[in-house]
């Protein structure tokens, strides 16, 4: 039965090269290939002999996804279904803007935390995708980056399907290969991870000093809303959430990022820019705030351009950094919320 390739250590690979009548020098060309040239396919590494390309090709994959769909937003954006080895499908998204293009990335098939205004919530979870497919993922988009807009990626957010910070190991792992020295030498300073706030994982990427920037999907700084919008605050309150975050800056001295989507009469009144701001107040943020657009999920609505503007003067006056983005993508669901396994399926926000 074929196994992926990425299981397997420089050691196996030249013990398998051995068998199969090699020299050993051949398992390094081939870590070249997997690692750091972004071959997706044994029939790219031209430099191995015809006879151990087929030889691998029966034994291994080195990517196990297929782009089953790719839709275009008018705004530039991409969404790319990609079908996983055992029929699982997960989204991911490369975002144009400002001369740079960002991938978002997923790391589980579907989600447990079952935010209100998430299409993936809805879902439920079905498996973790394992490190190999997170890979495969990335090298993936880097070469869609290379074809549909002629530039390499700038930036991953991993901010797709799924809690990364409860697929912990797997998600580390790519990332950490991605950014290897040896391999692909990816600035860790140009990866930001997303949770919804799992307070021991955000402590566990403190304590092992991870270089990768932390943002928080907040929503909201009031305790009875954001739990209303995001369960997983019944679990991790603010004051917990606050505690772990004071520790991350104290361990890694990195500014932590804000992400709150502005809903119309939900989160976005002087009152909830005044909590946010509150909060705010223990350690460096940036805050990104994402207009919602209400045509695309059901019951939640947007924030008024008047109602966006003051929230943000508020912040501003405070001298907290502020950015506000308009949610890219939101014409082929493929903005903030709106991933779902089936791009056909229109998510089901309760
Ligand atoms: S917003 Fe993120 S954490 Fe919340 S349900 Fe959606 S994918 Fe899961």
């Amino acid at each position: 039965m074929k196994t992926h390739i990425k299981n397997r250590s420089l050691n196996e690979i030249t013990e398998y090269a051995l068998a199969k009548g090699q020299p050993a020098f051949r398992a390094k060309q081939l870590f070249e290939w997997i690692w750091k040239k972004q071959a997706e396919s044994f029939g790219e590494m031209t430099n191995l002999p015809l006879s151990f390309r087929e030889a691998l090709e029966a034994d291994f994959w080195v990517n196990t996804l297929e782009t089953a769909d790719e839709q275009v937003s008018a705004d530039g954006t991409r969404k790319f279904v990609f079908a996983l080895a055992d029929g699982q499908k997960i989204e991911s998204v490369l975002i144009p803007s400002d001369g740079r293009i960002t991938a978002c990335i997923s790391t589980q098939v579907g989600c447990a935390l079952g935010c209100r205004f998430c299409a993936t919530g809805s879902m439920g979870f079905v498996r973790d995708m394992d490190f190999t497919e997170i890979h495969d993922q990335i090298i993936r988009l880097m070469k869609l980056s290379a074809a549909r807009y002629q530039t390499t990626l700038d930036n991953i957010v991993v901010m797709g399907m799924g809690e990364p910070l409860l697929n912990f190991d797997n998600t580390i792992t790519a990332l950490d290969r991605i950014s290897d020295k040896t391999t692909l030498n990816f600035s860790p300073q140009r990866i930001t991870i997303s949770t919804a706030g799992i307070v021991p994982a955000i402590i566990r990427m403190a304590d092992k000093n991870l270089p990768y920037h932390l943002a928080i999907s907040l929503h909201s700084a009031n305790e009875a809303k954001r739990k209303q919008m995001m369960p997983v605050a019944q679990k991790y309150p603010l004051p917990m959430l606050t505690d772990a975050l004071k520790h991350y800056h104290a361990k890694t001295g990195n500014r932590i990022t804000i992400e709150y989507i502005l809903f119309g009469g939900l989160n976005d009144a002087p009152e909830d820019a005044a909590a946010l701001a509150q909060f705010c107040r223990s350690f460096p943020v940036k805050i990104n705030l994402i207009q919602y657009n209400a045509t695309s999920l059901g019951t939640f609505g947007s924030s008024t351009a008047a109602d966006s503007k003051k929230f943000v003067q508020f912040l501003e006056n405070k001298n907290i950094i502020v950015n506000l983005r308009k949610s890219k993508g939101a014409d082929i669901l493929a903005a903030c919320g709106q991933l779902v396994k089936n791009s056909n399926l229109k998510p089901d926000i309760s």
